[in-house]
């Protein structure tokens, strides 16, 4: 039987991905508007990634018996100065998104919700990938800075990611 605070803290958490998705959209839209294609196909591959996220997690709680229930979101920005303030702010919503999965690791430790901790060893792994993937798009635009041909080729980089 899975407590009452872990439902409660995964449904938080099933909500904080849906506005993860929210947020990425939001900026592809954005590189989409700034004329940077490749960046907003990244983008919406990730805003498809954190709904499955969601929804792995929804599946989860079905199977050990709990409701899913949604909660409203916040209105994510719609602009942003450049493709480096995007993908500085992508890294560092990831970085809290870890935060918040080892908040429920640890919770489910103090538990000894066995369960929870194998099923939120998938997410640990991923939030690793996720921070590397942002790490990476943050250099390659670092070391495009000041130049719009190697910012072309960045973008065109980004718009030859693959759906993983
Ligand atoms: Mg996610």
């Amino acid at each position: 039987m899975i407590s009452e605070k872990m439902t409660q803290a995964i449904n938080d958490q099933i909500n904080r991905e849906f506005y993860s998705a929210f947020l990425y959209l939001a900026m592809a839209n954005d590189a989409m508007d700034k004329g940077f294609k490749g960046a907003a196909h990244w983008l919406t591959l990730q805003f498809e990634e954190e709904q499955e996220h969601a929804m792995k997690f929804s599946a989860y709680l079905q199977d050990r018996g709990a409701k899913v229930k949604l909660a409203a979101m916040d209105m994510p920005k719609t602009e942003w100065k450049d493709l480096q303030a995007i993908f500085t702010e992508v890294l560092a919503h990831e970085k809290q998104v870890t935060a918040w999965i080892n908040e429920i690791n640890a919770l489910a430790i103090a538990e000894k919700d066995y369960a929870t901790q194998n099923m939120l060893r998938w997410f640990i792994d991923e939030q690793v990938e996720e921070e590397a993937n942002a790490s990476d798009v943050i250099w390659m635009l670092e070391m495009s800075a000041g130049s719009k041909g190697a910012l072309f080729m960045a973008d065109k980089t980004l718009g030859g990611r693959k759906d993983d």
